[in-house]
Formats: structure tokens, sequence, C-alpha cells
């Protein structure tokens, strides 16, 4: 960390001079380089890995933009006032990180920025029935506000194209987009899923007959912001850490990088955008920002560069925080990978339940992910339910596909290696895995009682939207709910992982990093999960991480470019 007195603005000690320095190539890094490059800007992206795009490019690419241009082509309803309505009703008050001013900030910007990237050639198509995450609440959307990229001939950024983070769907080696995920598995479910998985199959072996490199999802997003940024010029430096903020007179004036191994010193006329997001990884900051949470950042999916030392350089001039202790959380089944498990969408469906270790279910199993892993925190204050179990019965077994299994088939070494466990009878079952057998015979005969009639009276399971969308689409059973009933049962452990931090930095409405007196630290901007989101402890809907960084990146570059018109020297 420079400290300001060190700090000068004589030109000599410059190595490069931009308007504009970027710090992290995510979504909300991509979107504001060429946002103030659009202005007119001189920018440099500092990416400190040699991969591009960070946990958006790893992502399912969805932005959650209420009352969006796409929506409103297909005249698909939607308000600002139904928008602010749920921020009200979801978020509630959660101090500065969500004040009116963001949440409105967010809100009028969101659509514009959609434009935006629009007219630079960015497609983005709406994906209607991925609802919002508490459809039910005021202002709630059934359909869904989420919009995402099409897919993406990745050969287009020629010899960038190797340099992009791996994408979801490459690791399913199939062309799949974000909304068409949830029917791949369940394909043999309804004659719309089994279309919906047969045209991404079809289209996967188009593109490998015509040799292309389709890229869906958030790899197709941060391909094409990065085909738009080499396009007006701006240069994207990997393997370029920030080390440290030079400050002059309380400004941020410029950054310390690494350039090809050697110390370069960038002077920003306009300001600093740290776009660097969170700290999942961080077991030390983890640690002593997330209260009693046993969290040791082991169970985090973000990009490996998610450690938070950007943040560290902020708080050490004074920025404010918040949120610190909370994360994207994502309940985990212990079944291999991280964020790939076999089991990642049972909770969804009938035939399943969450227990913890006295036996008793603890939160509606089909709510989002984040809500679902607060819940295991939560409960595991009181009763043990980190990790919490998954139960289910043989007729889930053979009638669910999966990621790595087809419907009546698990791969065999998930039973070998115990990580999932059978039992001819729910009493062996409970033994097995240290469940209390009287707490779990009580629960499943209760939840069996009112399933038979496509009732949850404890959680109100399958009773939103949403809770809908991610179910069974097979019209003849309930989409979530129905008896535990036949055996074998099966059990398998599940952990609160997480897909990044939320926690962070405060900002204002302009994406200015607020200082300990609240007033903006000069010069200094950020977006993403460096800060502390405007989501609050919520999760509004698909793509509400990605909307968060990708709008306040483009509202710190406009901020920043504002006055700049006309273009200045590149660096080299
Ligand atoms: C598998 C997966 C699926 C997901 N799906 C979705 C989804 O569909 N919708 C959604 O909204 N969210 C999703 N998320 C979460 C979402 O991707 C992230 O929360 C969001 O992309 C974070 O954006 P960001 O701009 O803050 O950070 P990132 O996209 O992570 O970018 C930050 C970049 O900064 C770099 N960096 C860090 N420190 C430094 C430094 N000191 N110097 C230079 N560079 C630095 C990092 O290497 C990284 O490349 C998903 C996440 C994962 C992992």
């Amino acid at each position: 960390m420079t400290s300001p007195d060190a700090a000068t603005t004589d030109e000599a000690v410059w190595d490069e001079e931009v308007d504009f320095v970027v710090v992290g190539s995510g979504g909300g890094g991509m979107v504001a380089a060429i946002t103030a490059a659009e202005a007119g800007a001189a920018v440099v992206v500092l990416e400190k890995q040699d991969l591009i795009g960070g946990s958006t490019c790893m992502s399912g690419g969805i932005a959650w933009i209420p009352d969006n241009p796409i929506m409103r082509q297909q005249s698909v309803d939607d308000s600002l006032e139904d928008a602010l309505a749920h921020f009200d009703a979801v978020v509630g008050d959660i101090g500065p990180a969500s004040s009116i001013e963001r949440r409105e900030a967010f809100l009028t910007t969101g659509g514009e920025m959609v434009g935006a990237l629009q007219r630079r050639g960015v497609e983005l198509v709406h994906c209607p029935g991925y609802s919002d995450y508490y459809s039910d609440a005021t202002g709630g959307h059934d359909i869904g506000r989420g919009i995402e990229p099409t897919p993406y001939n990745g050969r287009a950024l020629g010899p960038w194209l190797e340099r992009l983070q791996p994408g979801l769907a490459q690791s399913v080696g199939l062309v799949v987009m974000t909304n068409e995920s949830r029917d791949l598995g369940h394909y043999n479910r309804s004659l719309r899923s089994f279309l919906i998985s047969a045209r991404v199959v079809i289209r996967t072996v188009f593109a490998r007959v015509r040799r292309q490199t389709l890229l869906t999802n958030g790899a197709s997003l941060i391909a094409q912001l990065l085909r738009v940024a080499i396009d007006d010029d701006v240069a994207v430096w990997t393997g370029a850490p920030l080390t440290g903020l030079i400050v002059e007179n309380e400004r941020v004036v410029g950054v310390e990088t690494v350039r090809d191994g050697s110390p370069v010193r960038v002077r920003a006329r306009h300001g600093v955008l740290l776009s660097a997001g969170g700290f999942a990884h961080n077991a030390e900051m983890r640690a002593a920002h997330g209260g009693n949470q046993p969290n040791e950042a082991k169970w985090s999916i973000a990009n490996p560069g998610d450690t938070g030392e950007a943040m560290g350089m902020a708080m050490a001039l004074g920025a404010k925080t918040d949120l610190m202790d909370e994360a994207w959380w994502l309940p985990s089944p212990r079944t291999g990978r991280f964020g790939q498990s076999t089991l990642d969408q049972a909770r969804q469906r009938p035939r399943t339940i969450y227990v913890d270790a006295a036996g008793e279910r603890f939160v509606n199993e089909s709510n989002s992910y984040m809500e679902v892993g607060k819940a295991m925190y939560e409960r595991d204050k009181t009763s043990r339910a980190v990790p919490c179990w998954l139960v289910f019965d043989d007729r889930y077994r053979k009638r669910y596909a999966h990621l790595k299994s087809s419907p009546g088939r698990f791969p065999k070494k998930l039973l070998e290696s115990g990580r999932l466990k059978k039992a001819p009878t729910l009493a062996e079952l409970a033994e097995m895995c240290e469940i209390d057998v009287d707490g779990l015979a009580a629960t499943v005969a209760y939840f069996n009682e009112h399933a038979a009639n496509g009732e949850d009276p404890l959680f109100g399971r399958g009773e939103s939207a949403y809770n809908r969308a991610l179910g069974d689409p097979n019209r003849r059973v309930h989409p979530c709910v129905e008896p535990i009933d036949e055996g074998p049962f099966y059990a398998c452990q599940v952990l609160p992982g997480d897909i990044g931090t939320c926690g962070g930095l405060l900002t204002d409405q302009h994406a200015r990093v607020l200082g300990s007196d609240d007033r903006p630290i000069e010069g200094l901007y950020a977006a993403g999960n460096i800060t502390a989101t405007v989501m609050g402890r919520h999760y509004l809907g698909p793509g509400a991480s990605i909307a968060n960084t990708m709008v306040f990146g483009y509202i710190a570059a406009q901020h920043a470019a504002a006055g700049i018109t006309f273009p200045s020297p590149l660096p080299a």
C-alpha cells in the first residue's frame, strides 16, 4: 500500500497515464471499461490473473435488470415502481448499501445500460419463465426480469479466446444457455423440456461441424464485452495485479501494478474503479468478518482471484464497509466438485427434503440458493445444519436425471465412496447419517401426510412461481412436493458453499467509495462483489449479482468520464 505521504504526481514518476484505470476484468470492470472508452477516455484494465473475466466469465451470465428494453420489446410488463416496491418488500431497510438513492440509481440506469450494450452489438435475450426469487412478494415478477447473452462464436476473439476463464457450459460439453439448463435435467419429464434439450444438442453438434467455439452464459457475456473493448482500444493487461493505490491531497490519482514482471505506476486522470471481486477465498478475512459462521473459505466456487486484497487497500485508505458476513450462498450436496454436484437440482424437485441433525426440516428447500444457504447457517446456531442432509427416496432416483447420471442410475462411485448413503428404511438411513431416528421419522410422516395433497403447511414449498419454475415440469405430478415413501432411501450431506461474497466497500449512488467521514474518497470508485451490494442480504432474481456489478460499473464509468470529450493518448 502506498501511503498518501509517499505519493506524488510528479510526471516523471509515472510509467503510464490514462483517464480511467479499471481493476478487475469481470462484468463490472468490462462494462465500465467500454463505457468510459466510448466517452473518449483512455482506459486500462488490470487483471491479476492470466485469464480474463473473473467469476462473471464462469457464471450463468444472467443479469437481473427490472424494466429493461428487451422485456419492453417483448411486451413483458414491468415498471420501476414495482421494482422499487419489491426492494422495499424483500430487501427492507438494510442501511446505506441499499439506500433509496442507490436503489433508484440501480433501477433507472439498468435499462439504459442494457440499451447501451445492445447499441455496441452485445446480444442479450430475455429469460422467460425464470421467475424472480421472491416472486410472490410485492412487486415480484413471475415471468422474470433476467436477461442473458446469446451464444457467441469465441473465435471472433482471435488469440484472446484462449485467455478467457473457462465458462460454465464448457464443463458439461454442451452449448447450453442458462435459461435452457433448467430443462436439461428434465428432458424426460415433459415434451417442452425434451424439445429444449434436443435444441441444445443440435446446436452443440452444429457448432462442432462448423468448427465454431460457441460460448454461452458468462463466457459469452465477457467475450462480447471483450470484443467491444478490443475494438475501442481499451488496454487489457493480464498478470497485472493492483499492488497499491497512489493518493495525493486525499485523492486517488493512480495505481501501482506489475507488468511483464516489473513494477509500473499508472496515473489515472479521472479515477480508479475497483471491480476486483470479493474475498470468498480469503480464509483470514472470512474468519475476521464472518461472525460465528463455520466457514473456512473452502466451499466457495468463486474464481481463484477472489481474495480481497484490493478491498483491503481501500480499507487502509479509510473506506467504510458493510455486510461483510454475507455471501451469495449456494447449498452444495457433497457428491464431487462444488457447484457441479450430481444432486444440485434435487432440493427443488419432489420426493426430497433437507433436514438437520435432529431430523427436522428448517427451510423451504425450493427457495433460492441464497435463502437456503442462509437458513443452514441460521439453523446451525441451534441444531447442526452445517452440513445438513438431503434425503430422498427410490422413486426420485428412478425418475430424475442429473448432470452426470441418467434416470435410475447414479454413478457407482457415489455409493462406493460413501458420499451417498443408502438404506432400506428411513430409520437405518438416519442411523448411518447420525440423524435423530425418531426426529426423521416424525418429519417424514408429517411431510408425507400433506405432500400427498401437494401441500407443505410448514414452509409453503411449491407455492411461488419461482419454486415451480425450477421444479418438475411434468404436469401429472406436483412440481415440488410428493411423499417420500418408496424405499430404499438415500441421503447426502449438503454444505453451504457460495459463488462469492457480497459485502464490502460502501459506495454511493455514483459508485464512489465512501470514507470514514461518509464522504466519497475522491477518484475512487467500486462496483460488484468488492462492494456492499445494493441487494442487501437477498438475491432478488436470476442475475442479481451480475446486474449489481455491471450497472454500478456503468455508473462509475459515466461519472468518471463526465467531461472527457476528446480522445486521450492510449497506453502502449
Ligand atoms: C459458477 C458460477 C455461476 C454463477 N452464476 C451467476 C448468474 O447466473 N448470475 C449472477 O448474477 N451471478 C452468478 N454468479 C456470481 C457472479 O458471477 C459474481 O458474483 C459476479 O460475477 C462478480 O462480479 P465482479 O465483477 O464483482 O467480480 P469478478 O467477475 O469475479 O471479477 C473480478 C476480477 O478481479 C480480479 N482481481 C482480483 N483482485 C485483483 C487485483 N488485486 N488486481 C487485479 N485484478 C484483480 C479477479 O482475478 C477477477 O478476474 C455465479 C458465480 C459462479 C462462480
